[in-house]
């Protein structure tokens, strides 16, 4: 057979395919072995950084933790500051205040150790140190004054506080002072921490928070003595002062009583003499002893008008003074003011008509006040006859009587010259008379409204005076409305 291949060539083909066939196979495998190996590396790079940032999370977790526990502590410590604010703020005495300080505030300021301790060298609190620790913290207080002063908190790592924490031998303290107006009162020390770390900002902060509060306090403190001694001193002041008022209000009753019991013992004294001076001085002008020459008789009536005169003055002289002494007995009862005032104006109705002056009444039919009806009708009399006498011819007096509320308002109304605006009040007193050309001519003493005040005044009452120069003048005072089943 010339076109059959031989066996073994067939073979070697066969072979030879195969041989081709597994190389190709191999070939492939190496190619996705060299895949697989990329990826792997791949693979690996990857786990790497998964590795890293695994890392980095359970690092951040770790100061996120710390954070938190910072968070924590400095909350804490605020608690402790506000719980010491409240406690604090109604206190006002200086014992107290440091009495606040306790193992647990020094505790929960994160510290072992703790004491208070004045320039004085006396201890307001102390916890935890021993007589060595608390020699070696006196003489630091002692020998570091201004130091002291000029720093806000002492700790380690400063330049007088690297000595001290030598001589303490621990290196976790803080100092500060607590002042007082800008002057040092104390020392707070803090030492040995309750957790083995560094003394931390927050501590720090916190301290120096306190010890500025407990100087706020202080200050509060003082302020509130000065007030207080002020106040105690003022009071002793206005003591003293009232107490001198009172001795010279006494005195001057004195003097007024002596005034009065004077006035009262020499017009009783002038009466008698006086009542016989006018006896003989009315009969000798009504010429009881005979005749008389013109001139003479004429003399006598002038010394009979001034002898009324006198009388008058000496009578008022004597009821003022009797009312002022207590002597007068005044029987306040309801009775009619309106009757009062018709009479008083009907009493003086021939002066009136002299002087053609018209008379007009305001008055209700009755009103019922209370008041003493011989005192009260002698003020009414007083004060029409003031009217009368400083009202010119043709003019008009009004005579009113204006219940309103609990009271009545009496009021004489005259169309006069007027008073001065400056002599208002003055007319009241004693002998005052306004110095003008009108009073030359009208006669009076001065005494009228002094008594007509008196009266009122005894009465409990107000009078008072409003008026127009020209245009004429109205006395005004009240009297307490009184029911009719009481008369
Ligand atoms: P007297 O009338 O005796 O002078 P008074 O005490 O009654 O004393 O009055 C004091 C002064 O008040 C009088 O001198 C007078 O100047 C003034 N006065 C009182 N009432 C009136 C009035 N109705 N009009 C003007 N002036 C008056």
């Amino acid at each position: 057979m010339p076109n059959s291949i031989s066996p073994i060539l067939a073979s070697a083909i066969a072979l030879s395919i195969l041989i081709l066939f597994l190389v190709l196979y191999l070939l492939n495998k190496l190619q996705y072995i060299k895949i697989l190996n990329k990826n792997i590396g791949r693979l690996n790079k990857t786990i790497r950084e998964l590795d890293y940032q695994a890392k980095l999370i359970i690092k951040g977790d770790m100061e996120l933790k710390l954070y938190q526990e910072e968070v924590e502590d400095k909350l804490n410590k605020l608690t402790l500051l506000k719980n010491l604010i409240i406690s604090s703020l109604r206190i006002l005495d200086k014992e107290n205040l440091f009495s606040q300080i306790d193992e647990k505030t020094i505790n929960d300021l994160g510290f072992k150790k703790g004491m208070i301790l004045t320039m004085e060298g006396e201890e307001k609190f102390s916890i935890g140190f021993d007589p060595k620790e608390k020699s070696i913290l006196n003489d630091f207080v002692k020998y570091r004054k201004n130091f002291i002063q000029a720093m806000p908190l002492i700790s380690a790592d400063t330049e007088a506080g690297t000595e001290l924490a030598g001589a303490l031998q621990t290196k976790d303290f803080l100092i500060a002072p607590i002042k007082a107006r800008e002057k040092i009162y104390a020392v707070f020390v803090l030492a040995n921490l309750v957790m083995p770390t560094d003394v931390r900002r927050a501590e720090k902060e916190i301290f120096s928070i306190i010890c500025m509060y407990l100087g706020q306090c202080l200050d509060n403190i003082q302020l509130f003595e000065e007030i207080y001694n002020a106040k105690d001193e003022l009071e002793k002041k206005v003591k003293e002062r009232t107490n001198e008022l009172v001795k010279s209000l006494r005195d001057i009753e004195a003097i007024s009583r002596a005034k009065s019991d004077f006035i009262s013992n020499v017009s009783h004294e002038l009466r008698t003499p006086l009542t016989s001076v006018k006896g003989f001085s009315s009969l000798l002008v009504a010429e009881k002893f005979g005749k008389l020459p013109e001139e003479a008789k004429k003399r006598l009536e002038t010394i009979d008008e001034n002898v009324d005169k006198l009388v008058n003055m000496v009578n008022t002289l004597l009821d003022i003074a009797r009312i002022e002494s207590g002597k007068t007995e005044v029987k306040i009862a309801p009775a009619d003011i309106a009757k009062s005032i018709r009479d008083a104006g009907e009493f003086l109705t021939p002066q009136m008509q002299a002087k053609n002056i018209k008379l007009v009444f305001d008055v209700p039919d009755t009103v019922l006040v209370y008041m003493d009806k011989n005192l009260i009708d002698q003020v009414l009399i007083n004060l029409i006859g003031n009217a009368v006498k400083f009202t010119p011819e043709g003019g008009q007096i009004k005579m009113s009587a204006r219940p309103g509320g609990s009271q009545v308002i009496v009021s004489i109304a005259d169309t006069g010259y007027g008073i001065e605006k400056e002599n208002l009040e003055k007319i009241f007193q004693e002998f005052f008379r306004v110095d003008n050309t009108i009073n030359v001519k009208a006669k009076g003493t001065g005494l009228g409204l002094s008594l007509v005040k008196r009266i009122i005044e005894i009465h409990k009452e107000k009078i008072w005076v409003e008026s127009e120069i020209g245009k004429g003048s109205t006395f005004c005072f009240t009297l307490k409305l009184a029911k009719e089943k009481n008369i």
